[in-house]
Protein backbone atom coordinates (compact mmCIF):
# COMPACT_ATOMS: atom_id res chain seq x y z
CA UNK A 1 0.00 0.00 0.00
CA UNK A 2 1.77 3.25 -0.85
CA UNK A 3 0.26 5.71 1.55
CA UNK A 4 3.25 8.53 1.87
CA UNK A 5 2.45 11.86 3.15
CA UNK A 6 4.96 13.91 1.85
CA UNK A 7 3.76 17.77 2.96
CA UNK A 8 6.53 19.56 1.02
CA UNK A 9 5.32 18.00 -1.82
CA UNK A 10 3.41 20.94 -2.85
CA UNK A 11 6.10 23.54 -2.34
CA UNK A 12 8.43 21.68 -4.58
CA UNK A 13 5.95 21.29 -7.03
CA UNK A 14 4.24 24.84 -7.14
CA UNK A 15 4.98 26.79 -9.78
CA UNK A 16 4.91 31.09 -9.31
CA UNK A 17 1.60 32.18 -9.46
CA UNK A 18 0.41 34.57 -12.46
CA UNK A 19 -3.68 35.27 -11.28
CA UNK A 20 -5.94 34.80 -14.08
CA UNK A 21 -9.33 35.55 -12.24
CA UNK A 22 -10.20 38.85 -11.13
CA UNK A 23 -10.46 38.19 -7.54
CA UNK A 24 -7.09 36.22 -8.08
CA UNK A 25 -5.58 39.65 -9.54
CA UNK A 26 -7.48 41.95 -6.74
CA UNK A 27 -5.54 39.16 -3.98
CA UNK A 28 -1.82 39.84 -5.70
CA UNK A 29 -2.31 43.52 -5.71
CA UNK A 30 -3.19 43.65 -2.50
CA UNK A 31 -6.96 45.07 -3.55
CA UNK A 32 -8.08 42.39 -1.44
CA UNK A 33 -6.15 41.96 1.80
CA UNK A 34 -8.76 39.42 4.05
CA UNK A 35 -9.90 35.87 2.75
CA UNK A 36 -13.37 37.54 4.78
CA UNK A 37 -13.87 39.66 1.67
CA UNK A 38 -13.42 37.02 -0.96
CA UNK A 39 -16.07 34.42 1.27
CA UNK A 40 -18.28 37.83 1.36
CA UNK A 41 -18.12 38.23 -2.35
CA UNK A 42 -20.23 34.84 -2.13
CA UNK A 43 -17.60 33.94 -5.81
CA UNK A 44 -16.24 30.54 -6.63
CA UNK A 45 -12.75 30.43 -5.66
CA UNK A 46 -10.89 29.24 -8.79
CA UNK A 47 -7.49 29.58 -7.57
CA UNK A 48 -6.26 28.23 -4.83
CA UNK A 49 -3.05 30.31 -4.55
CA UNK A 50 -5.34 33.12 -3.52
CA UNK A 51 -6.22 31.25 -0.23
CA UNK A 52 -2.11 30.55 0.03
CA UNK A 53 -1.48 33.96 -0.06
CA UNK A 54 -4.45 35.25 2.07
CA UNK A 55 -3.86 32.42 5.08
CA UNK A 56 -0.35 31.84 4.89
CA UNK A 57 -0.33 30.09 8.50
CA UNK A 58 -2.85 27.26 6.62
CA UNK A 59 -1.76 23.25 7.00
CA UNK A 60 -2.16 20.44 5.59
CA UNK A 61 -3.06 17.05 6.44
CA UNK A 62 -3.98 13.91 4.58
CA UNK A 63 -6.91 12.31 5.91
CA UNK A 64 -7.20 8.98 3.60
CA UNK A 65 -5.59 7.52 0.28
CA UNK A 66 -7.25 4.71 -0.98
CA UNK A 67 -7.02 3.21 -3.89
CA UNK A 68 -10.14 2.54 -6.67
CA UNK A 69 -10.08 0.50 -9.14
CA UNK A 70 -11.52 1.85 -12.25
CA UNK A 71 -12.69 -0.85 -15.47
CA UNK A 72 -11.79 0.88 -19.13
CA UNK A 73 -11.46 -0.62 -22.30
CA UNK A 74 -8.05 -1.70 -22.00
CA UNK A 75 -8.96 -3.46 -18.55
CA UNK A 76 -8.55 -2.37 -14.93
CA UNK A 77 -7.16 0.66 -14.06
CA UNK A 78 -5.79 1.95 -10.74
CA UNK A 79 -6.67 5.15 -8.79
CA UNK A 80 -6.43 6.78 -6.02
CA UNK A 81 -8.24 9.31 -3.81
CA UNK A 82 -6.84 11.71 -1.13
CA UNK A 83 -9.16 13.22 1.20
CA UNK A 84 -6.94 16.23 2.44
CA UNK A 85 -7.94 18.72 5.03
CA UNK A 86 -6.65 22.10 5.41
CA UNK A 87 -6.93 24.41 8.31
CA UNK A 88 -5.79 27.44 9.76
CA UNK A 89 -6.77 26.42 13.80
CA UNK A 90 -8.26 29.69 13.77
CA UNK A 91 -11.78 29.32 12.14
CA UNK A 92 -10.85 28.71 8.78
CA UNK A 93 -11.19 25.48 7.08
CA UNK A 94 -11.29 23.22 3.83
CA UNK A 95 -11.38 19.84 3.00
CA UNK A 96 -10.91 18.42 -0.75
CA UNK A 97 -10.70 14.93 -2.20
CA UNK A 98 -8.45 14.78 -5.33
CA UNK A 99 -8.04 12.07 -7.52
CA UNK A 100 -5.25 10.67 -10.03
CA UNK A 101 -3.48 7.91 -11.11
CA UNK A 102 -0.79 7.92 -8.56
CA UNK A 103 -0.60 9.32 -5.24
CA UNK A 104 0.95 12.12 -4.93
CA UNK A 105 -1.15 14.12 -7.48
CA UNK A 106 -4.00 12.64 -6.24
CA UNK A 107 -2.92 14.70 -2.48
CA UNK A 108 -1.54 17.63 -4.63
CA UNK A 109 -5.18 17.92 -6.28
CA UNK A 110 -7.09 17.08 -2.91
CA UNK A 111 -5.20 20.06 -1.30
CA UNK A 112 -5.28 22.93 -3.81
CA UNK A 113 -9.78 21.67 -4.11
CA UNK A 114 -9.56 21.98 -0.14
CA UNK A 115 -7.83 25.35 -0.40
CA UNK A 116 -10.83 26.46 -3.11
CA UNK A 117 -13.10 25.30 -0.68
CA UNK A 118 -11.95 27.08 1.96
CA UNK A 119 -15.15 28.37 4.76
CA UNK A 120 -15.00 30.32 7.88
CA UNK A 121 -16.14 28.60 11.16
CA UNK A 122 -17.78 31.02 13.48
CA UNK A 123 -16.77 30.38 16.69
CA UNK A 124 -17.92 31.90 19.86
CA UNK A 125 -18.76 30.60 23.87
CA UNK A 126 -22.35 28.59 23.00
CA UNK A 127 -22.17 26.91 26.30
CA UNK A 128 -25.14 28.29 28.88
CA UNK A 129 -22.50 26.64 31.44
CA UNK A 130 -19.36 28.44 30.47
CA UNK A 131 -20.01 32.42 29.63
CA UNK A 132 -16.06 33.22 28.99
CA UNK A 133 -17.25 34.58 26.04
CA UNK A 134 -14.04 33.51 23.64
CA UNK A 135 -13.71 31.84 20.42
CA UNK A 136 -13.41 28.12 21.26
CA UNK A 137 -16.99 25.95 20.75
CA UNK A 138 -19.58 26.45 18.79
CA UNK A 139 -21.80 28.99 19.19
CA UNK A 140 -24.63 26.66 18.87
CA UNK A 141 -25.89 22.72 18.57
CA UNK A 142 -25.35 21.76 14.83
CA UNK A 143 -25.77 18.90 12.44
CA UNK A 144 -24.38 17.82 9.36
CA UNK A 145 -24.78 14.46 7.21
CA UNK A 146 -23.30 13.30 4.34
CA UNK A 147 -23.85 9.66 3.18
CA UNK A 148 -25.04 7.80 6.06
CA UNK A 149 -22.87 9.88 8.30
CA UNK A 150 -24.53 12.40 10.64
CA UNK A 151 -22.32 14.18 13.14
CA UNK A 152 -23.90 16.80 15.70
CA UNK A 153 -21.93 19.23 17.29
CA UNK A 154 -22.70 20.63 20.41
CA UNK A 155 -21.44 23.93 22.37
CA UNK A 156 -19.40 22.34 25.75
CA UNK A 157 -17.57 24.57 28.38
CA UNK A 158 -14.11 25.81 28.33
CA UNK A 159 -11.57 22.74 29.04
CA UNK A 160 -13.26 19.92 27.64
CA UNK A 161 -11.56 19.36 24.92
CA UNK A 162 -12.54 17.80 21.62
CA UNK A 163 -14.65 14.62 22.77
CA UNK A 164 -14.77 12.82 19.18
CA UNK A 165 -13.58 10.30 17.26
CA UNK A 166 -9.89 10.63 15.73
CA UNK A 167 -10.96 11.97 11.94
CA UNK A 168 -13.64 14.57 13.70
CA UNK A 169 -11.38 15.18 16.16
CA UNK A 170 -8.46 16.36 13.42
CA UNK A 171 -11.40 18.51 11.35
CA UNK A 172 -12.40 20.26 14.33
CA UNK A 173 -8.97 20.79 15.20
CA UNK A 174 -7.93 22.23 12.10
CA UNK A 175 -10.95 24.58 12.15
CA UNK A 176 -10.09 26.24 15.25
CA UNK A 177 -12.75 24.25 17.57
CA UNK A 178 -10.99 23.70 21.22
CA UNK A 179 -14.36 22.40 23.40
CA UNK A 180 -17.07 20.88 21.75
CA UNK A 181 -19.21 17.53 22.17
CA UNK A 182 -19.98 14.82 19.45
CA UNK A 183 -21.96 12.62 18.39
CA UNK A 184 -22.67 10.63 15.33
CA UNK A 185 -24.64 7.89 13.72
CA UNK A 186 -24.12 6.15 10.62
CA UNK A 187 -20.81 4.31 8.99
CA UNK A 188 -17.92 6.41 10.53
CA UNK A 189 -15.29 4.03 9.59
CA UNK A 190 -15.99 6.54 6.08
CA UNK A 191 -13.37 8.98 6.33
CA UNK A 192 -14.56 10.90 3.52
CA UNK A 193 -18.19 10.81 4.41
CA UNK A 194 -17.28 11.42 8.27
CA UNK A 195 -14.95 14.87 7.13
CA UNK A 196 -17.50 15.76 4.90
CA UNK A 197 -20.15 15.36 7.97
CA UNK A 198 -18.36 17.57 10.22
CA UNK A 199 -17.56 20.11 7.32
CA UNK A 200 -21.37 20.89 6.43
CA UNK A 201 -22.16 21.06 10.39
CA UNK A 202 -19.74 23.72 10.36
CA UNK A 203 -20.32 25.63 7.25
CA UNK A 204 -23.85 25.60 8.28
CA UNK A 205 -23.23 28.10 10.93
CA UNK A 206 -23.00 30.75 8.37
CA UNK A 207 -26.51 30.44 7.14
CA UNK A 208 -27.72 31.22 10.35
CA UNK A 209 -29.36 34.66 11.84
CA UNK A 210 -27.90 34.37 15.15
CA UNK A 211 -24.80 35.51 13.58
CA UNK A 212 -24.50 38.71 14.62
CA UNK A 213 -25.75 38.67 18.10
CA UNK A 214 -22.54 35.89 18.96
CA UNK A 215 -20.30 38.47 17.41
CA UNK A 216 -22.14 40.83 20.02
CA UNK A 217 -21.37 38.92 22.66
CA UNK A 218 -17.77 38.19 22.26
CA UNK A 219 -15.47 39.80 24.18
CA UNK A 220 -12.98 41.06 21.29
CA UNK A 221 -11.49 39.38 18.37
CA UNK A 222 -8.30 38.02 20.01
CA UNK A 223 -8.45 33.77 19.24
CA UNK A 224 -8.87 31.09 21.47
CA UNK A 225 -6.11 29.48 23.44
CA UNK A 226 -3.72 28.22 20.88
CA UNK A 227 -2.76 25.51 22.72
CA UNK A 228 -4.97 23.28 22.12
CA UNK A 229 -3.37 19.85 22.50
CA UNK A 230 -2.28 20.49 26.08
CA UNK A 231 -5.95 19.48 26.88
CA UNK A 232 -6.21 15.22 26.97
CA UNK A 233 -6.42 15.13 30.52
CA UNK A 234 -9.04 18.02 30.68
CA UNK A 235 -10.77 16.65 27.37
CA UNK A 236 -10.98 12.68 29.60
CA UNK A 237 -12.61 14.52 32.67
CA UNK A 238 -14.94 16.31 30.54
CA UNK A 239 -16.04 13.23 28.82
CA UNK A 240 -17.30 11.55 32.15
CA UNK A 241 -19.25 14.54 33.35
CA UNK A 242 -20.38 14.82 30.46
CA UNK A 243 -21.46 11.10 29.67
CA UNK A 244 -23.00 10.92 33.54
CA UNK A 245 -24.71 14.57 33.58
CA UNK A 246 -26.47 13.39 29.86
CA UNK A 247 -26.63 9.89 30.03
CA UNK A 248 -25.19 10.36 26.20
CA UNK A 249 -22.95 8.26 24.85
CA UNK A 250 -19.97 9.87 23.40
CA UNK A 251 -18.92 8.21 19.76
CA UNK A 252 -15.91 6.42 20.51
CA UNK A 253 -13.66 4.57 17.47
CA UNK A 254 -16.40 5.94 15.25
CA UNK A 255 -18.48 2.83 15.78
CA UNK A 256 -21.25 3.75 18.37
CA UNK A 257 -24.12 4.98 17.35
CA UNK A 258 -26.33 8.08 19.53
CA UNK A 259 -29.58 8.44 19.24
CA UNK A 260 -30.72 11.76 20.32
CA UNK A 261 -33.88 13.85 19.44
CA UNK A 262 -33.61 17.00 17.72
ZN1 LIG B 1 -16.90 29.82 26.90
Amino acid sequence: MVARRNPRYEEEEEAPWTPKTDIGKKVANHEIVSIKQVLESGKPIREHQLVTALLPNLTQETLEIKNTQRMTGNGRKMQFRAVVLVGDGNGHLGIGAGKADEVRPAISSGAKLAKRNIIHVPLGCGSWECGCKTRHTVPIRVVGKNGSVEIMLKPAPLGVGIVANATVRKVLHAAGVKDVWTFSRGRTSSIYNTTMAVFKALDSLNNMKYYDDWERNLKSAEPANPAAETKETAAQDGENAAKEKEGEKKTEAGKEETKEAG
